[in-house]
C-alpha cells in the first residue's frame, strides 16, 4: 500500500509533466475505477473533456489534480494504482486513459482495482483548498503548515496506543504501518504505550522522526524515478534496504544489537526493539 513518500513521488512526476495541459479525450475502460464518482462514467468523461490541469495536490496519502473550474480530480491509488505517462506496459490493467493536448496519454493502471478517479469540488479548510472528500484529513508532517504543537496537544488527550493515533488520518495524515514503526523505533517509543502517557518532548521527537523518515524515503523514491514513467511501487517502495524496524523480526537492532520482535497490532504487525522500545507494563 503506498504511503506518503510513494504518493509524493507520483505527485512530483505529475506536477512536472501534466500541469498546464488540457485533456482532449477520456476513456473509462473499467467502470469499477470510477465507482466513487457517483454521477457515473459518462459524467466524469464529459466534465474532464477540454478541462485544463492547473496543478497537483497531496495531503497524506491523498492525491489530486486541480482543474480550471475550482474542482479536482481525486486519485485513489488503493493497493496497486499507478498514474502512468506514455506507454502502458500491461494494457490488461488499464482502467482509465486521458489524452492530453500534447499527444501524451495519462493512464490509470490498477491491477487490483481498489483505486480509482472521482471529481470533487475544492473547499477551503484552514486557509488551504482541498477536495471535499479530503476535508477531514489532517495535515501531514511534510506539510509546511503542519502544526506540530497542535498535534502534540491532541495526542496528549488520547488514552489509546500511540501507534493507533499515528495511523489515525484525522490526527496526523500520511503515516502508515511501515513509517509508524520506523518513527517509533527512531524515537525509542513502544507503539503500545498510551499516547497520553508519552511526554511532550518525546511526542515532538516522534513527529520529527516521522517527518525525517518520510523525507529520507522520498529522497530514495526520487532516485529511481524515470521521467516518462510515473511509478508507485505499492508494496514496498525503494526504501526497503534502509528500514530499521519494519520487517526486521529476529534480526539485531541496528542501534543496540538486541533481537527485534514482532507483535500483532490492529490486524497487522508491529516491529520493535525490546530494549530500545520496552513494552509498557500491563
Ligand atoms: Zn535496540
Amino acid at each position: 500500500m503506498p504511503e506518503l513518500p510513494e504518493v509524493e513521488v507520483v505527485r512530483r512526476g505529475l506536477a512536472e509533466h501534466v500541469t498546464g495541459k488540457t485533456i482532449t479525450a477520456v476513456r473509462v475502460h473499467h467502470p469499477r475505477a470510477v465507482r466513487r464518482h457517483e454521477a457515473g462514467p459518462a459524467d466524469l468523461t464529459a466534465r474532464l473533456l477540454d478541462t485544463t490541469i492547473t496543478g497537483t495536490g497531496r495531503r497524506g496519502k491523498y492525491l489530486w489534480l486541480t482543474l480550471g473550474d475550482q474542482s479536482a480530480l481525486v486519485v485513489h491509488l488503493g493497493m496497486s494504482g499507478q498514474m502512468l505517462l506514455g506507454e502502458v506496459p500491461n494494457a490488461n490493467h488499464l482502467r482509465i486513459a486521458a489524452l492530453l493536448e500534447d499527444g501524451t496519454t495519462l493512464s490509470f493502471v490498477d491491477q487490483r482495482t481498489f483505486g480509482g478517479w472521482m471529481l470533487a469540488d475544492l473547499v477551503t479548510v484552514d486557509g488551504t483548498d482541498v477536495p471535499a472528500p479530503v476535508a477531514h484529513i489532517a495535515r501531514d508532517p511534510l506539510d509546511p503548515l503542519f502544526d506540530r504543537d497542535g498535534v502534540i496537544t491532541v495526542l496528549r488527550r488520547k488514552h489509546s496506543e500511540i501507534k493507533r493515533q499515528l495511523l489515525d488520518q484525522t490526527v496526523v495524515s500520511g503515516i502508515g504501518n511501515i513509517y509508524a514503526d520506523e518513527s517509533l523505533w527512531r524515537a525509542k517509543i513502544n507503539g503500545a504505550r498510551l499516547a497520553s502517557g508519552v511526554s511532550k518532548a518525546k511526542l515532538a521527537e516522534l513527529l520529527d522522526a516521522a517527518a525525517a523518515v518520510m523525507t529520507d524515503a522520498l529522497g530514495q523514491g526520487g532516485t529511481s524515478f524515470d521521467s516518462l514513467y510515473v511509478n508507485v511501487n505499492g508494496e514496498s517502495g525503494y526504501f526497503d534496504r534502509s528500514l530499521d524496524a519494519y520487517g526486521r523480526e529476529g534480526e539485531p537492532c541496528r542501534r543496540c544489537g538486541a533481537i527485534m520482535r514482532r507483535d500483532k497490532f490492529m490486524n497487522r504487525s508491529s516491529f520493535y526493539c525490546p530494549r530500545c522500545q520496552p513494552r509498557p507494563r500491563v
